[in-house]
């Protein structure tokens, strides 16, 4: 037996891997990944592949980025870990400072944690005890949340999430939340053609924030983009008018920058885009440009203070990780931001952002392409069984996963979300590694729609352009 079949065996033997029909994994050939360099990684067998979603949406700058991997070596020279609970590092203290400085405005203390779903945690848990401890806001014990929201995997994220799928099963276990529509114009949840879908969908959120202001901690929304949803883009406008309308009502507005935020929009955080600056911020992903885990909870003053008190008071954020604050995800970070300093890369992303949605027209002109949504280097390819009705193909075509498994032989790796085919490369590509990763994905999704189309599949709409 081969090295790489011995290695799957093992795999197949003792793992189980995350969001994986593990049944299915077990009758595939796993790609086993050796080697990161640059926006490639390489598997056991030597074979070269395209990261075409950023190692699940972290990496920023490629692997094996000498400054960060530099920085990592270097904090681990001189120390590896110790608790946050009751000490401080310097990495810690110069990472707040520096995240603070380039954080939207108003935002002036940092809680870290290990990834987005605990920041997330933190957040929510900071906003419901900020309310507790405030006085006039015994009230305010729900959240605001949206249909389609993916905020993490942990018992608190997941009441924040809306993402039936991933989430009903779990329902007993979570608190309840008000959930708004998602504002998604391609598939409106008033039935309205796209700029009246727009407009009505902040006209009903302004509407329920300004009726439940009282019972709100806080609405907690991915700004601009619902990733794990599919990158559904939230119409220009909204984030700014719930912005507004949160804090005429003195509710909270808690961001979850984890996937848009590091530059992948165009901007350093997505809210920037519309000038809002949360009262809440979460961060994780790129925060290490792909290397470390490590998340941090943004907050203002004002929160931070509703939590001052004697200490017999218990005002304490009771709130911790045995990671907090890990001093090597704190370096990494660090080298991480000081290229943001030292390279223009929100220029770079706009000008391959622009590379992009050229190279994607040639894919909007597929008959069973429904729709395509992008910002910056986030991207998704709606695959739909009828362009007419929107109908999807059936989940057990597996389209997109098929997809995804295809666009191997060309050397990309992809991971779908259902039927939308994910294109979110690393922000150090080359125009021609995006305009090369575009055309395998609509190559890929060329041929396994042919498949589909003809034998095994189902009738489309193909004459319809
Ligand atoms: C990935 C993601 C999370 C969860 O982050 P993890 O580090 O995977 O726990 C939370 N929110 C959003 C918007 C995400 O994309």
């Amino acid at each position: 037996m081969g090295r790489t079949e011995e290695l799957r065996r093992r795999d197949k033997a003792v793992l189980w891997h995350p969001f994986t029909q593990m049944a299915d994994w077990e009758k595939d050939d796993p790609l086993v990944m050796e080697r990161g360099e640059g926006n490639y990684l390489y598997d056991t067998d030597g074979n070269r592949y395209f990261d075409g979603v950023s190692s699940l949406w972290v990496n920023l700058f490629g692997h094996g980025r000498k400054e960060i991997d530099d920085a990592i070596r270097a904090q681990l020279s001189r120390l590896a870990h110790s608790t946050f609970l009751g000490l401080s590092h310097p990495p810690a203290i110069e990472l707040a400072e520096r995240l603070l400085a380039v954080a939207p405005p108003g935002l002036s203390r940092v809680f870290y944690s290990d990834n987005g779903s605990t920041a997330m945690e933190v957040a929510i848990k900071m906003a419901f005890q900020y309310w507790r401890q405030k006085g006039e806001g015994e009230g305010k014990k729900t959240f605001l949340t949206l249909s389609e929201a993916y905020h993490g995997d942990t018992i608190g994220s997941v009441s924040a999430g809306g993402i039936d799928l991933f989430h009903k099963i779990f329902r007993p276990l979570l608190f309840s939340t008000r959930r708004a529509p998602t504002p998604h114009c391609y598939r409106c949840p008033y039935g309205l053609s796209r700029p009246s879908c727009a407009l009505r969908c902040a006209d009903m959120m302004e509407e329920t924030v300004r009726a439940s202001a009282d019972s709100l901690a806080a609405v907690v929304v991915e700004p601009l983009v619902q990733g794990a949803a599919g990158m559904l883009m939230m119409p220009e406008g909204y984030l700014s008018r719930l912005r507004a309308v949160t804090r005429e009502r003195d509710v909270l507005l808690v961001c979850d920058e984890v996937a848009t935020g590091f530059g992948r929009t165009g901007t350093m955080f997505a809210c920037e885009r519309e000038g809002v600056a949360p009262d809440i911020m979460a961060v994780a992903k790129g925060l290490t440009g792909g290397t470390l885990p490590l998340a941090a909870t943004l907050t203002t003053e004002e929160v931070y203070g509703g939590f001052l008190g004697r200490y017999e008071e218990f005002k304490t954020f009771f709130h911790g990780h045995s990671y907090t604050a890990n001093p090597l995800g704190c370096a990494a970070a660090l080298a991480t931001l000081s290229i943001f300093e030292r390279e223009d890369v929100h220029g770079r992303v706009s000008r391959l952002s622009a590379v992009m949605s050229k190279s994607l027209e040639a894919i909007a002109r597929h008959p069973n392409v429904g729709d395509i949504r992008q910002l910056g280097l986030m991207a998704g390819i709606e695959i739909v069984a009828s362009r007419r009705t929107k109908e999807r193909f059936p989940p057990e075509r597996k389209v997109g996963q098929r997809v995804a498994r295809k666009a191997r032989e060309r050397g990309v790796i992809l991971r779908p979300l259902g039927d939308v085919i994910v294109l979110m490369p690393p922000l150090s590509s080359t125009q021609r590694e995006i305009e090369d990763l575009v055309a395998v994905a609509g190559w890929a999704t060329g041929e396994i729609l042919s498949e589909e189309t003809s034998g095994g599949g189902r009738p489309t709409d193909r004459a319809i352009p």
